[in-house]
């Protein structure tokens, strides 16, 4: 039974994002997406986040008559404040706290806001977002305990009383590729393999099992190493 309210998404085009995206749909009424342009180095996932949209809509005509619209809010100013490897091209070094260099300061906690203040505009009771601590990244932003907080001070500040889903929190990417199948079959998952994109690099030559990318950087490793645990457990199982 779906929920009879609407959810926002959190939707980046990367690979857990767009199956929240499709989560969402088997379980709430209405949904519709938000993206942000928070000073990203690479422009390349805001373009593939639209045709990854629009191909989805194409491929599961019957749910996209739920999907509404998509939102873009540019923030690209706090890429300026908050560095990281993501926001500027440069060298990817650890940080002195051991945190992956590819973190930015407190991005989730503004998306979270951001989308919040949207979320009262359009009605929408749940935000749902592809933060996970199992494969843990090492963002502390990704943390459940983190999305309590965030829900409490979105009710105490802003008067909300806002849900954040967090559908892949516990889940391994292995487990994340066997939710794509269960929630759309072959055909989701080739539409995240081609269309979502994870890469840190910004590659969209390279075409891997998993998907493209330069299958160097962090988010290609871990993307990598989820697929073929979740493609050798799915032989044994045969
Ligand atoms: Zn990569």
């Amino acid at each position: 039974m779906r929920q009879q309210t609407t959810a926002l998404v959190l939707y980046s085009g990367g690979q857990d994002s767009c199956v929240c995206l499709a989560d969402a749909l088997a379980r709430y009424e209405n949904v519709e997406t938000i993206g942000f342009l928070y000073g990203q180095a690479h422009a390349i996932e805001m373009q593939t986040r639209l045709v990854f949209l629009q191909k989805y809509r194409e491929t599961f005509c019957d749910q996209a008559k739920r999907l509404g619209p998509d939102h873009v809010l540019d923030i690209s100013g706090y890429g300026e404040i908050a560095q990281s490897t993501l926001t500027v091209q440069a060298a990817d070094t650890r940080r002195k706290d051991g945190l992956p260099a590819t973190y930015v300061p407190g991005r989730n906690l503004i998306f979270l806001i951001a989308a919040a203040a949207l979320a009262d505009r359009r009605g929408a009771e749940v935000l749902v977002g592809g933060m996970c601590e199992t494969d843990y990244s090492g963002y502390p932003d990704c943390r459940r305990e983190t999305m309590d907080a965030v829900e409490t001070t979105i009710r105490l500040g802003m008067g909300l009383d806002l849900r954040i889903d967090t559908p892949l929190m516990a889940l391994t990417k292995a487990q994340t590729w066997e939710l794509t199948e269960r929630l759309g079959g072959q055909k989701l998952v080739d539409l995240i393999v081609t269309d979502s994109h994870s890469c840190y690099a910004g590659d969209r030559e390279h075409l891997h099992k998993w998907g493209y990318g330069c299958g160097q950087c962090d988010a290609c490793k871990l993307r990598a190493k989820g697929y073929e645990s979740w493609a050798n457990q799915q032989e044994d199982g045969a």
